[in-house]
Order: structure tokens, then C-alpha cells, then sequence
């Protein structure tokens, strides 16, 4: 059975790889199409800061979301042992925190995740944070969600792309076009039994989508010894500490309703800087290593899309947490298209 994958962000690599591992028993052949060169790392999926938060998510999002992003928790370290290279994973839990003045807001955020989770206390525990971070002790108290982790997108993208050998890539190629069974190139057409549209942002003449600027700081600290991925609520700009081995933090993430690709905005950077050193006086002397943009691809409800019809498979609406939600959206693209899958054969032989 020949299918494409249309998209080599972390929703099309990952479907890609499944359905690669699946080639020797179903006679699967797989072909990825990008527009961008094979090596090339300007998917949105390199961006991210690699939060595995489906508890902290939830504040803002459905319950959907946890679900979703429980299952991918249990799926990420199965699936990463299947992989050759190894990721850089962890699942330490998270801080929720705020300064003395803005506790209203560490209060509402509790507030929201005790009202949407019925066993919230199962997964969160209001704590000192000198219990989990000593250097973060003027904080006073916050909340630790125990299930938290992190993952490191690069790592996981270049080794999705190295267990994608088997595969035939077209990359270069922008697919002006694609159908169930058929996609259109500016070179010419192809067929394939079924075709996975996993375009992100790319797919927005088919899908109703939307760009979510994301901005996002890597700092150099050695003055800084944090350990735990950290929130800080604010009435305005919120950040996310991510710590990562040899004192580099990435610190995130603006959220600009704006299809603009362009650098960093002086703004941003003020917000996100000053907010990162009103935590920890040590990100005074950091360096600014590297900063990133890139566009959230959201639906209007910003909840995931998985959508199968005979030929034709999409992931999309991968919104805020694409990383986090993945290997979930995956196993349910799967499931779907296996189904249909036996579904016509069971037609084929009773008809
Ligand atoms: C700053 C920032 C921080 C983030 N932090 C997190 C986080 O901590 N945790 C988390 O879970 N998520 C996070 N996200 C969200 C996450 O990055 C996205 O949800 C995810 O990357 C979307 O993946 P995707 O595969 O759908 O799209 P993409 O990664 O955009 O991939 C789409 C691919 O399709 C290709 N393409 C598009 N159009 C065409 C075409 N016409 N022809 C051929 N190829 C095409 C593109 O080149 C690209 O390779 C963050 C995002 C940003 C911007």
C-alpha cells in the first residue's frame, strides 16, 4: 500500500515512523513530502521548548487536552526506546509559582485545575518551593504538579528523521495541492493509496487555521542552579522556566495572535527577560545563546484535528502543545485508519 506524508513536523515524522514500522507487515510504503530541505529546521516543531504539561495546559485548555496529553505521557517513554538516538527526556514534575503581590493568580490557576479535574490533589500539591528549589526560596510558596516532564524537540525530531531512512523523502517540494489519494506538486502529480496531510500553518486552504507567533529566549546561566521546569504567573506576561543540562534555560513563550515570522520583538524580549530575572537575580549576568520564532498552527477552538476519510488522513490544529500531544494523535490516526483499513477488506470479502 503506497501512502504520503504531507508535513515533517512532529506530526507528520511521528506518523511517518509508525506507519514505517508497521511497512513489513502490512506492506506499507511511505513517502514524506516538505517544502523545506530534509535537513532543514524551520518546522515550527523545532521551536518549542519542549514542555510536557497536560496539567498546567489545562488551565487554559479542555479536558481533552489532559486526556490526550496523559496518554501521550505514558506513550513517550515506550516509544522513545524504539528509537536508535537518544532524546534527552525527563519527567521530574513542575513548579506553579508566583511573586507575593500576584498570588490572586497562582490561587485562580489552582482554582480552574481543582474545577475541571476531580482528583486535582492526585496530581497537585501546594508546597514551599524550598522544598523542590532552593535558589527560588524568596517565592515562598507554589504548587508542584508531580506529573510534569520535558522532552527536547531538536533531539526528537533529528531522531525521528534518522529512523526515517526507509522512507522515500521528496523534500524541496511544495505541495500546492492534495486529495484523498493524490498530491499535487509545482513538478507534477502523484498517486498513493492514502495521503496524511500533517502541514501545520501550511494547510490553511483546506483547513480553517490560524498562526500563533511564539517567541522564545535560550540563556546561558551558571549563576543559576534550577532544576525543575518553573511557571510564573502574572496578571500580564507569564514565562516558563525550562532548565537544561549545563546551565542553558530556555525562557517562554509570548503567545501573539499574528502569522509573523520575523525576529524577536524588543517587547518580548523585556517581558520575557525582566520576568525571568524577577525569579532569580542570576539571569542578570546570563547570555542571550539564541532566539526563536515561530507559528502555533491552531483551529478555531484550538483543540486538535484528527480526520480520516477514504484516501485521506489530517493531523492539524496542534496549537500550543504539539510535543506534548503527538504520540497521542498518532495511536488515534492509526487506530482510525486501521479500522478503515479492515473495514474494506471485510466489505471486499462479503460483497
Ligand atoms: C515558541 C514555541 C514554543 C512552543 N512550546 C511548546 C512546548 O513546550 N510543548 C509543546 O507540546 N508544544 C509547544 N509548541 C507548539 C508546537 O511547536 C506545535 O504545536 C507543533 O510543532 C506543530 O507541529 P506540526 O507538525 O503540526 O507543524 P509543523 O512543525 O509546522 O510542521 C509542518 C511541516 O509541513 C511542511 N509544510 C507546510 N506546508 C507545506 C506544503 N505546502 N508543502 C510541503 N510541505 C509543507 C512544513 O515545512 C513543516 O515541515 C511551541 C510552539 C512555539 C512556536
Amino acid at each position: 500500500m503506497k501512502l504520503a506524508v504531507v508535513g515533517a513536523g512532529i506530526a507528520g515524522r511521528m506518523l511517518a515512523w509508525r506507519l514505517s514500522k508497521l511497512s513489513e507487515q502490512f506492506g506499507y510504503e511511505v513517502t514524506i513530502f516538505d517544502k523545506e530541505d530534509c535537513n532543514s529546521q524551520e518546522a515550527c516543531s523545532f521551536a518549542p521548548a519542549g514542555i510536557l504539561s497536560p496539567l498546567a495546559e489545562l488551565e487554559m485548555a479542555e479536558t481533552t487536552i489532559f486526556e490526550l496529553g496523559n496518554r501521550s505521557m505514558k506513550l513517550y517513554p515506550q516509544w522513545l526506546k524504539e528509537l536508535s538516538q537518544k532524546v534527552f527526556f525527563r519527567q521530574l514534575g513542575s513548579l506553579v509559582t508566583a511573586h507575593k503581590n500576584d498570588r490572586v493568580e497562582l490561587q485562580h490557576f489552582y482554582n480552574v485545575i481543582k474545577r475541571k479535574l476531580k482528583n486535582c490533589d492526585e496530581y497537585v500539591r501546594p508546597i514551599s518551593i524550598i522544598e523542590k528549589e532552593a535558589e527560588l526560596e524568596m517565592l515562598g510558596e507554589g504548587l508542584f504538579l508531580s506529573t510534569e516532564g520535558q522532552i527536547d524537540p531538536i533531539g526528537l525530531m533529528t531522531a525521528l528523521k534518522q529512523e526515517l531512512s526507509d522512507c522515500k523523502w521528496i523534500d524541496n517540494c511544495l505541495v500546492t495541492e492534495l486529495n484523498a489519494g493524490e498530491v499535487k506538486t509545482e513538478e507534477g502529480s502523484y498517486n498513493f493509496d492514502w495521503v496524511f496531510d500533517c502541514r501545520g500553518v501550511g494547510a490553511k486552504n483546506d483547513l480553517p487555521l490560524r498562526a500563533v507567533r511564539g517567541e522564545l529566549l535560550w540563556l546561558e546561566a551558571p549563576d543559576v542552579n534550577i532544576e525543575h521546569l518553573t511557571r510564573l504567573m502574572h496578571p500580564r506576561y507569564r514565562i516558563y522556566i525550562v532548565p537544561r543540562p549545563n546551565n542553558i534555560y530556555l525562557v517562554g513563550a509570548t503567545e501573539i495572535e499574528s502569522e509573523d515570522f520575523s525576529p524577536v520583538s524588543v517587547r518580548s524580549s523585556l517581558e520575557l527577560l525582566s520576568a525571568a530575572y524577577s525569579v532569580h537575580k542570576g539571569f542578570g549576568e546570563a547570555r542571550i545563546i539564541k532566539s526563536v520564532v515561530n507559528c502555533r498552527p491552531a483551529l478555531p477552538d484550538n483543540l486538535p484535528l484528527v480526520q480520516l476519510e477514504k484516501g485521506l488522513g489530517r493531523i492539524n490544529g496542534l496549537y500550543r502543545h504539539g510535543i506534548l500531544l503527538a504520540p497521542a494523535l498518532v495511536e488515534k490516526t492509526l487506530t482510525s485508519f486501521q479500522a478503515i483499513i479492515d473495514n474494506e477488506k471485510h466489505y471486499a470479502i462479503n460483497s
